[in-house]
């Protein structure tokens, strides 16, 4: 099959724009290295749909934030992806915070952000009783919401493959050669690919795709981040996004709700050496403390269940580079997607489009796309009746699988067929929330796992954590 545009990379960048593809009559394949989508940056951030106060006026940035915002909202309205419009805070500490607090306003004033307002650190208090009395100024953003960036990734991938699309997993492109107005991709398993457009979508390896392809032009600098994740019980802690005064290396440490109802803390922002760089370090989790005890001194690090990092795509300019390539026909680079990439990432599928069209590429709407994904409920979330009544359905419901997040065989059966199915236990865990709880998956890897051998027909033994040689098992004692 000659594919008409082949897009590297499945995060949500490549994720979205496949969908955006799939309401034309074109043959797209999505090709990823991991064996599930989201295994980038996009599985590894803050879930901030960030307000648009912050980008440059005039920047890609600034454009695509602001068109972003309501465009992602919709998406997340017709993927049944669950957000929620919290509000944030900018805090200032200091007479110099609260200069940069009144610069980001007027930026954001001229951004077009709807409802911006500064209070003061009693006005901000009344909002947030945890908030620390040191802060002096707040920025109120009433516009700005959380999402689970993953769940976007895997629903906007889902509803492109319902709508043709094809996804290739443990596709790790190290080749491509461009001759006779096609491109052939290689993988490192030998397997082979051809197409007429090339759309890299490679996060923290957009740069080397780029060059495999000929363009030589982008130099992404990766920049970890780290986070740790609090219980459920703590997701009250605060109601908004609580952001420092950003900085030059980002927007600062935050204190967060998460979509899902824990409580996040981070990132940092530290430059590294690849964009595998996915460890935690001590020095890095104690500066997210020490940040995060000046902002929200109530927040209760005994109820910390993990900690993880997310590696930024940047680049010196400091802008997203989305564009043609000026070096190698048909290539579209959307490179250099750090934050905020999730908050635009709806609004970068549609100017892809765009720049697909310009072009040249024929853009035929077809009259079956079907953009709405449905997806059932989290049982534990039903009323006694509604559970029942799935029950009597399907029987998998009423036997539950991760006692510390109530999730089901039915959920977890449902996670390994939906599009795109998990293939794995982490696949297993980002799709039905099985192993977030208390425990992280003490309890229930046993039996997701026996499940996974079941639904797909391998031994337990082949069972792997996420693809590779990440197997749960070594053997039988
Ligand atoms: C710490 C941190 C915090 C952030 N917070 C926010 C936030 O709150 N709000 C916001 O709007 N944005 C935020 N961002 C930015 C946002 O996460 C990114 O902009 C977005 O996830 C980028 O998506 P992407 O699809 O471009 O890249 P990725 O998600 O990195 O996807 C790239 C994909 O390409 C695949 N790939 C790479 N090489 C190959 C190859 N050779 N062959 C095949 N596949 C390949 C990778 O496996 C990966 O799946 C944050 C980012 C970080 C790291």
């Amino acid at each position: 099959m000659v594919y008409d545009i082949l897009i590297v990379g499945a995060g949500v960048c490549g994720g979205m724009i496949a969908r955006e593809l799939s309401k034309y009559d074109l043959r797209v394949c999505l090709l990823e290295k991991a064996n599930d989508v989201a295994a980038g940056a996009s599985k590894a951030n803050s879930g901030i749909i960030h307000g648009g106060y912050d980008p440059e006026p005039g920047t890609l940035k600034q454009k695509l934030n602001t068109e972003g915002v309501k465009l992602l909202f919709e998406a997340a309205e017709e993927l049944s992806v669950p957000y929620l419009r919290n509000g944030s805070m900018v805090c200032a500490f200091s007479e110099y915070e609260e200069e940069q607090l009144r610069e980001l306003y007027s930026r954001g004033i001229s951004n077009g952000v709807q409802g911006l307002k500064l209070l003061s650190g009693d006005e901000a208090r009344a909002l947030e009783s945890n908030l620390s009395q040191s802060v002096t100024l707040a920025l109120h953003v009433p516009e700005a919401g959380i999402i689970c960036p993953y769940k976007l990734t895997i629903a906007a991938v889902g509803n492109a493959m319902d709508n043709g699309v094809t996804l290739m997993r443990n596709f790790e492109v190290t080749s491509i050669k461009h001759k006779d107005g096609f491109f052939g991709l290689t993988s490192s398993a030998g397997d082979w690919v051809s197409g007429k457009y090339l759309i890299n979508c490679a996060g923290g390896y957009s740069g080397k795709i780029a060059a495999m392809a000929g363009d030589d032009s982008i130099e992404i600098i990766p920049r970890a981040g780290e986070y740790m994740l609090l219980d459920r019980s703590e997701g009250k802690t605060v109601s908004h996004t609580i952001f420092r005064a950003p900085s030059k290396e980002g927007k600062g440490i935050l204190v967060s709700p998460t979509a899902d109802g824990n409580l996040l803390l981070g990132p940092t922002a530290v430059r590294v050496d690849t964009p595998d760089s996915t460890e935690t370090t001590r020095e890095g989790l104690a500066a997210v403390i020490r940040s995060v005890k000046e902002s929200v001194p109530t927040v209760d690090l005994s109820k910390v269940i993990t900690s993880f990092t997310g590696v930024r795509a940047s680049h010196m300019d400091g802008d997203f580079i989305i564009a043609q390539s000026k070096l190698v026909k048909n290539l579209v680079n959307v490179a250099a997607i750090d934050s905020p990439g999730l908050t635009a990432c709806a609004a970068i599928a549609r100017y892809v489009t765009d720049i697909l069209d310009s072009m040249g590429v024929k853009l035929c709407a077809k009259p079956d796309w079907n953009g709405k994904r449905e997806d059932t409920e989290a049982f534990s979330k039903l009323t006694d009746e509604q559970k029942d009544a799935v029950i009597k359905k399907d029987p998998a419901y009423g036997r539950i699988i991760c006692r510390c997040e109530g999730i089901t065989e039915g959920e977890i059966r449902h996670a390994l067929r939906k599009n795109p199915p998990a293939l794995d236990m982490d696949g297993v865990k980002r799709r039905s929330r099985s192993g977030m709880g208390r425990c992280q998956g003490g309890f229930c890897a046993p039996y997701v796992m026996k499940l996974i051998a079941e639904e797909q027909g391998i031994k337990l033994e082949e069972v792997t954590k996420n693809g590779g040689g990440s197997k749960m098992l070594t053997g039988r004692i």
